[in-house]
């Protein structure tokens, strides 16, 4: 394959792959779907995934924070939008102004988003609770006060409490049903605060395919509606999903070279006999890891070849033997593995790091293709 004339690199994303992992995902979990668009949509784009994940049936996108949902808003979305993760003294009038969902982690966070609200315009609020992970999230010990509060401030009529969430370690099923217990605890102070959120949600991705209990009718999905594995041990196309982007880089250099030859920074690595070495223009400042030196694969017409000695802030080398690679070649260095290719995983396998990394730090050289 070649890449199209004066494309260095690029990362095509298929948004009908989006759309389909949604809609697998919905069927699978028989639940609402939250798509989880942050961090740039994991490096894929947050309102083409948005826009694609909505396609696919999710009832609702979501963010970490409140610059990222305004952002989906000036993408021109109008789907509701929840965002969690806030500074400290984030605009939550903005937010409100936009009709952002607020996640509310404190007491300090509840009359903040009430500060927001009017009666005429109640700001739309799902309360996180913290279930042991360790990180925001209502106390249990607080509980009972913000619950109390939150119950007033939608008499007031200034919010509107849609949901109760919180989110798992992913450690051990046994963790995972010890932080559910605790949900129910969070939801039956909830209940006798006088609150009736419509929607409770305590998985991601992980737990919403592996652990069924935790599905409760509503999910929060992240890396799988990309089409990554959650898990260790299966693979996308284990779990019927469609790795959505495809990272290529076009061979900008071939050189036939003797045995012995040293190759990119330290001589880390060298070439065993005489063999051929194709430069590809995209290195660490793109995202590709450079723990992956010496170890990441990339495809090259239909034969699969490690990264050959360190990766450079804008290039690397594979040492492809023999083979008749020519300049402007097409470079796959992960994508869909049903199509032969390596997958982001193996990527971070060779990096010492989750797929999840690899994906949202294709940094913003990298232009992004739909298809
Ligand atoms: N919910 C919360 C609170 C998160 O922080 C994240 C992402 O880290 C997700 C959901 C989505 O997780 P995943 O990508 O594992 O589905």
């Amino acid at each position: 394959n070649r890449m199209p004339e004066g494309v260095a690199r690029e990362a095509v994303i298929d948004v009908g792959a989006i759309e389909h992992n949604v809609r697998h995902l919905a069927r699978l979990t028989a639940s609402e779907v939250i798509a989880v668009v942050k961090a740039d949509g994991y490096g894929h784009g947050a309102a083409r995934s948005g826009r694609a994940a909505l396609a696919g049936g999710a009832a609702r996108l979501a963010v970490a924070d409140i610059p990222e949902a305004l952002q989906l808003r000036d993408a021109g979305i109008d789907a509701p939008v929840l965002a969690w993760l806030h500074a400290p003294g984030a605009n939550f009038a903005d937010a409100a102004a936009a009709r952002i969902e607020l996640g509310v982690s404190s007491l300090e966070q509840l009359r903040a988003a009430a500060r927001a609200g009017s009666a005429d315009r109640p700001v739309t609020v799902q309360l996180k609770v913290e279930t042991g992970l360790g990180r925001n999230g209502i106390a249990p010990a607080d509980y009972g006060r913000v619950f109390a509060e939150a119950a007033e401030f939608e008499q007031e009529g200034v919010i509107r409490v849609l949901g109760i969430f919180s989110h798992l370690s992913n450690t051990s099923p046994d963790d995972d049903r010890t932080a559910l217990s605790r949900f129910t605890v969070a939801q039956a102070a909830a209940e006798s605060a006088g609150l009736r959120p419509r929607l409770r949600h305590i998985a991601a991705s992980h737990a919403a395919i592996g652990l069924p209990e935790a599905r409760l009718g509503c999910v929060r999905l992240g890396v799988a509606i990309y089409g990554l594995s959650p898990f260790d041990d299966r693979s996308s196309a284990d779990l019927g999903l469609r790795p959505a982007m495809t990272l290529r880089a076009a061979v900008a250099a071939v050189r036939r070279v003797p045995a012995g030859q040293g190759v990119s920074y330290g001589y880390v690595h060298r070439t065993e006999r005489e063999s051929t070495l194709a430069l590809l223009s995209i290195g660490y400042a793109d995202g590709v890891p450079r723990a992956a030196s010496g170890a990441g694969p990339v495809a090259i017409n239909g034969h699969t070849f490690p990264v050959a000695g360190r990766i450079a802030m804008d290039q690397f080398v594979v040492d492809v033997g023999d083979e008749p690679v020519t300049v402007g070649d097409e470079a796959v260095l992960f994508g869909d593995p049903t199509a032969g290719v390596p997958a982001a995983t193996d990527w971070a396998d060779a990096a010492g790091t989750i797929n999840y990394e690899i994906v949202t730090r294709i940094g913003p050289r990298v232009p992004r293709r739909e298809v």
